[in-house]
Formats: structure tokens, sequence, C-alpha cells
């Protein structure tokens, strides 16, 4: 069963503070490509739903999701909030490390620049985007 919008409401806000544990990611039914972009579009649709702009990713770990990101740039407001750097911040305090080697992001977009960089920063192995699930590759500093 695929996951219900509300559980995802709650697990992609991440905790109130520091101290406080943040919710545990429900994992899709099937752990593949095909369902790590979809749960990336449901943190869109969350996005669109809290009237943000229209971005979400995940980032996925030994074939499990370990952080979700939705664009939190107009609801926080905080214009480095994209999907993509919610999800490395959500991964990062989840694994208590800012070292995501390993770990590949699914983003519903081609990262911009600024989240490239993120990706690279945190040591991210590899990129997907989009709904046709585009190859990446390994995140480069500078992106262009
Ligand atoms: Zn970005």
């Amino acid at each position: 069963m695929v996951c219900a919008p509300a559980v995802l409401a709650v697990s992609a806000m991440g905790p109130a503070s520091a101290e406080e544990k943040s919710p545990e990611i429900v994992q899709p039914a099937r752990r593949d490509r095909e369902h790590f972009i979809q749960r990336a579009f449901e943190m869109r649709r969350l996005a669109q739903q809290r009237g943000d702009q229209a971005y979400g990713a995940v980032i996925v770990k030994e074939g499990k999701i370990v952080g979700e990101g939705v664009s939190g740039v107009l609801v926080k407001p905080d214009p480095t909030a994209h999907g993509e750097v919610e999800a490395i911040r959500d991964a990062a305090r989840r694994l208590g490390t800012n070292d995501l080697s390993g770990c590949e992001i699914y983003s519903t977009a081609k990262p911009c620049p600024m989240c490239e960089t993120a990706c690279y920063w945190a040591r991210i192995s590899r990129m997907y985007f989009g709904a046709s699930i585009t190859d990446g590759g390994a995140p480069r500093y500078p992106s262009c």
C-alpha cells in the first residue's frame, strides 16, 4: 500500500527542534528507482498543498529512504529551502552525520546549481531527477 498523504505530511515536516526525534519515514512498497522518484513527487505534491514551490526530493541509502525534502522557500520563508537541500538536512539529521557518502538523491527536477553543490558537499554519490528518472551522475562542483 502506498502511504497516505497525512503520514507524509508528518514525516516531511521534520522535528520542531533539534532535540525532537524525527517521525519514522514510511518506506515505499517496492524499493526501486520508480518508487523512490514517486516518493519525491509525493513530496512535490505536499509542497504544492502547502502553497510552496512544486519541488520535492528524497535521499536513499542502501535501498531505504533516509531523508525527505519538501520545498519550503515560500512557507518558511527561506530562499535556500529547496526540496533537495531540505532532504539533505533531513537525512543528515536522521543519520547523525554530515557525510552522506553512498546515498542517492531523487529529485522532481534537475537540481539547481545550489542544490547540486550541496549534494557535492554532502558527498552524495548520485543524482536522479524527473519523471523519466534521468541519471544526473555524481554531483559536481562547480556545476556549470
Ligand atoms: Zn535547488
